[in-house]
């Protein structure tokens, strides 16, 4: 319903044309983004938007020691997976080193969704079950198997297959004060497995977002998720982290979420960030799960694995390092945790801030009205007039979910939090 300009109108109109419904675009007035750097993105007019939203260029956009890697491999050499290339191996030891040990088998992909899909296919194959047990509002990719185990994806109420079930999310936010939020989350995984085995469905796994991004950011108390192993190992089916969203630093301590619970899942699947905007993906494994399942089908992926994409994720560690990326992440998100907190304090429609590092989700409600979408997408439109683009998640979608490139400022927090304030008091 919103009034567009000419030349966005022509733009809308052209994307449908070609891409028909299954496109989707932010924002009632789309934005028309053509070039990026760091924290920022520019539209059409030049005009410079801080990015909250991001979960790909976590290093910063267009980050030109990344951009000069992906730029030279593909000068020299760019094909598919089935040589020998010493580029591929320094990239595979240098991504398995920032693991636990046992998780010395790496599987690259070139989408999250294929490595959730080989994800559910080994802990198949290890239990001889088919059974998966999600969170309620979770996504995990677009294939048929994964699109299966993912709940937000389904509408006008369509059921989960039979061999799927979802349990709430971990949130202390919607438990009695004072419950312990693991052993709620372990309780709830065992009464799935066992509605489970008494529909004559044998256990597979537990598949989660270790940071619970769609379902609205939970990430306390730390060790939530140990229980809730223990349960899945006990029933004889694999934990498998979802780090598509958290991994690669983002959550401030070390490069994955998980360890924040002190676990050491089976299977480990990455995405988004992997390339800082090259796509690619994968897994890491124990060595027996990946011999059981190379044994009973054959695995070969055109691009995944490819020489450009070993640049491109090896560029993308080195800045991590050289630029303490992840140090930042925790220092910046206690910091716009702070600010969030002060917010909190005079606007009673802050209902909790929470999250790990620069994945932050801040739930609004507002007066008797809870949870209240409406006021978060007022709140995401009105921030893109102050330049500050930002989403939201959760099962209503009214958590703004905090996830700038690791490279934000105290500037960007402190030009964040100005605006925030301000559209909050405006959208009164
Ligand atoms: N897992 C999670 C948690 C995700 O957020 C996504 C993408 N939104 C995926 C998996 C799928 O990744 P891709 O889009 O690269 O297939």
């Amino acid at each position: 319903g919103a009034e567009l300009d000419e030349q966005t109108r022509q733009l809308v109109q052209r994307r449908f044309a070609a891409f028909g419904k299954a496109s989707v675009l932010f924002y009632e007035k789309p934005l028309e983004i053509v070039n990026a750097s760091g924290v920022h993105m520019y539209d059409a007019s030049g005009r410079q938007y801080l990015d909250l939203y991001n979960n790909v260029p976590c290093v910063g956009h267009c980050h030109p020691q990344v951009a000069a890697a992906i730029g030279e491999q593909s000068a020299r050499l760019a094909t598919n997976s089935r040589y020998l290339y010493r580029n591929l191996d320094d990239y595979a030891e240098a991504l398995l080193a920032t693991y636990p040990g046992e998780l010395s088998n790496l599987v690259m992909t070139c989408t999250g969704s294929e490595a959730n899909d080989i994800a559910l296919r080994i802990a198949c194959m290890h239990s001889g079950g088919t059974g998966i047990v999600v969170t309620s509002t979770a996504y995990h990719g677009n294939t048929s198997a994964v699109m299966a185990v993912s709940p937000s994806s389904y509408r006008n109420g369509h059921a989960l297959p039979a061999h799927v079930r979802s349990i709430p999310a971990p949130s202390a936010h919607d438990l009695p004060a004072g419950s312990d939020v693991g052993a709620a989350f372990a309780a709830a995984l065992q009464a799935a497995i066992d509605d489970m085995t008494a529909n004559g469905i044998r256990f597979a796994g537990l598949l989660v977002d270790t940071i619970f991004s769609s379902d609205g950011v939970f990430a306390d108390p730390p060790g939530f998720l140990r229980p809730a192993l223990e349960v899945a190992h006990k029933a004889g089916g694999l934990f498998i982290a979802d780090e598509v969203q958290p991994g690669f630093g983002r959550t401030g301590q070390g490069h994955w979420c998980f360890a924040r619970h002190g676990i050491v899942p089976d299977v480990v699947t990455m995405g988004k960030p992997m390339g800082n905007g090259y796509p690619m993906a994968g897994l890491v494994t124990r060595p027996e799960l990946l011999d059981a399942f190379v044994r009973e089908t054959g695995y070969f992926n055109t691009f995944g694995a490819n020489p450009v994409a070993a640049a491109a994720g090896h560029a993308v560690l080195r800045v991590l390092e050289q630029e303490r990326l992840i140090d930042n992440a925790g220092r910046m998100g206690d910091y716009l945790r702070t600010g969030l907190h002060r917010l909190a304090g005079r606007d009673e429609r802050i209902a909790d801030v929470r999250g790990a590092g620069l994945f932050l989700g801040v739930e609004l409600a507002g007066g008797e009205q809870w949870p209240n979408a409406s006021l978060t997408t007022r709140v995401i439109n009105s921030m893109k007039d102050e330049g500050v683009l930002i989403g939201a998640a959760g099962a209503y979608g009214n958590v703004l979910k905090i996830r700038p490139p690791l490279c934000f400022s105290e500037a960007d927090a402190d030009f964040f939090l100005d605006a925030l304030e301000r559209v909050l008091a405006r959208a009164g």
